[in-house]
C-alpha cells in the first residue's frame, strides 16, 4: 500500500499560511526573492482572522461559511446560556478576573470545542446572547463548510496540517521536516501563528520586523532545500491572511455612547472589538439616538447597506449586526472589550482604503490564474488538490492496466 501511495503524485506541495504577513511590509524585502518569484499583494477581506482564514480555507464569503468576528448574536443556542443561572450577581463580581476565567473554562467544557475560543473582555452578562462561530478546529476536515480539508479528505489524498493547536512555530518547522524525510505526506499545511502576535506589539520598530522576516526565510529556504532533496520537485507556496497596520491612535467610543441614556441589554447590545463596534437594535429609540451619534463622529463610519454586501456580510438575521462602526484605518477603539489599552499594530480596518492590510501570495510555480484575493488564493490549493487527485486516479488506472495484462 505504501508503494502505491508515494508514487503516485509526482510533485509534493507545501502551503505556508503565515499570520498577518502583510504586502507593506515584504514589498521591498528580499524575504524568498529567488526562490519564489511568482509575488503579489492580495487584498483580505474586512474582518480578523476568524474571518479571513475561512476565506482562505473554503473560498466562501463569511455570509456562507458563518465564519466571520468570534461572536455572533444568538441567545437561544449560545454556549454562554448556562450564565443566566448566576446572573443575579453583581456585574463587579461577575466580571471579576477568576470569576471570568471560570466563565471560560467551565463554557469550554460544557461544549467540549476543538476551535479558536476567547472571551476577551466581553462583559460576561452581555455573553448569554452570543454564540462563538470558531467551535471546531478548522484545519482539520469537519471544521467548517467547503473546507479544503474536506476536499483532501474526500480525494483521500495523503495529507498534514500543523497549527497551533499543537506546536509553535519553530516546533511546526520541525515535525514538517521530518514529515517530509519519511516522505509520509503530498500535501502539507502548515499555519505559522506567531509572526502575528509578534507584528501586534513590534512593527513599529523596522529593524525587528525585518530581523523576524530573515528568521522565517531561513526556516522556509532549510525546509524547502531538504524537502528537495528527498521528495523530488516542491511547489512551495506562501501566503498570508491580512497585514498589520501601525496604530495612530486611539479613541474612546463607549464613551460617545454611553450618555446617551440607553441601556444594554434592554435598549441594545454592543460589541466592541478593537476596530469596529457592531450594534444590535431592540427599539427605534436605540437605533436613532446610537446612529445619529455615529453619523457625527469623524473617527470612523457606519458601514452602508451596499458595502455589507461587498464585503460578503449581508445575513439574512444581522447575526453579526444591525449596524456596523469601523474605525479609520490606525484608529483604535480604546478601550475595547478587546483590552483597555489596543497594541501598536491592529488589522481589521477597510480592506480598500488601508494600505497596510494587504496579504501575500508568493509561490514558485507560475499561477494559473490572477491572484488578487482570498479567493483567489484558495482557488489556487483546490486546484492543485484536483491536480493530486487526477495524477493519482492517472496512477491507479496504471496500475490496474498492469493488473489486467500480468
Ligand atoms: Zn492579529
Amino acid at each position: 500500500m505504501n508503494q502505491e501511495t508515494s508514487s503516485a503524485p509526482a510533485t509534493t506541495g507545501i502551503f505556508i499560511l503565515i499570520d498577518a504577513l502583510g504586502w507593506s511590509y515584504l514589498k521591498d524585502s528580499s524575504f524568498l526573492a529567488e526562490l519564489l518569484p511568482y509575488r503579489t499583494s492580495v487584498q483580505t477581506i474586512l474582518g480578523f482572522s476568524s474571518g479571513a482564514i475561512p476565506v482562505l480555507l473554503s473560498g466562501r464569503p463569511p455570509k456562507d461559511s458563518g465564519h466571520w468576528n468570534l461572536f455572533y448574536y444568538d441567545p437561544k443556542n449560545s454556549p454562554f446560556r448556562w450564565i443566566r443561572w448566576v446572573s443575579f450577581l453583581p456585574k463587579s463580581l461577575l466580571n471579576h478576573r477568576i470569576v471570568r476565567r471560570g466563565v471560560r473554562e467551565v463554557t469550554h467544557l460544557l461544549n467540549k470545542f476543538g476551535g479558536y475560543f476567547q472571551i476577551y473582555g466581553v462583559p460576561v452578562e452581555l455573553l448569554p446572547y452570543f454564540d462563538i462561530c470558531e467551535k471546531k478546529d478548522i484545519y482539520r476536515p469537519g471544521g467548517l463548510p467547503g473546507s479544503l480539508f474536506d476536499r483532501l479528505e474526500q480525494s483521500k489524498a495523503r495529507y498534514r496540517t500543523y497549527s497551533y493547536h499543537e506546536f509553535s512555530d519553530r516546533q511546526i518547522f520541525d515535525q514538517a521536516a521530518s514529515d517530509l524525510k519519511a516522505r509520509k505526506f503530498d500535501f502539507y499545511f502548515l499555519y505559522l501563528a506567531e509572526f502575528d502576535a509578534f507584528l501586534h506589539d513590534r512593527c513599529k520598530f523596522e529593524g525587528e520586523v525585518q530581523e523576524k522576516i530573515r528568521q522565517y526565510d531561513k526556516w522556509i529556504r532549510e525546509l524547502y532545500a531538504q524537502a528537495s532533496a528527498t521528495n523530488g520537485p516542491i511547489d512551495l507556496f506562501v501566503f498570508s491572511d491580512h497585514g498589520m497596520t501601525p496604530k495612530r491612535g486611539g479613541y474612546d467610543l463607549l464613551a460617545e455612547i454611553r450618555p446617551l441614556g440607553l441601556k444594554m441589554p434592554t435598549d441594545y447590545i454592543a460589541i466592541y472589538d478593537s476596530t469596529m463596534a457592531r450594534f444590535w437594535f431592540f427599539n427605534e429609540r436605540a437605533r436613532s439616538r446610537i446612529l445619529g451619534k455615529l453619523g457625527a463622529l469623524d473617527c470612523g463610519r457606519v458601514l452602508t447597506v451596499d458595502e455589507i454586501k461587498k464585503f460578503g456580510l449581508d445575513f439574512s438575521d444581522n447575526r453579526f449586526g444591525d449596524s456596523i462602526f469601523l474605525m479609520n484605518p490606525g484608529t483604535l477603539i480604546e478601550p475595547s472589550f478587546m483590552g483597555t489599552l489596543g497594541p501598536e499594530g491592529m488589522h481589521g480596518f477597510d480592506p480598500e482604503r488601508d494600505p497596510h492590510s494587504s496579504a501575500v501570495f508568493l509561490t514558485n510555480r507560475a499561477p494559473e490564474r490572477p491572484v488578487r484575493t482570498l479567493t483567489d488564493v484558495n482557488a489556487i490549493m483546490q486546484r492543485w488538490i484536483d491536480g493530486l487527485r487526477a495524477g493519482a486516479s492517472g496512477a491507479e488506472r496504471q496500475n490496474s492496466r498492469i493488473a489486467v495484462s500480468q
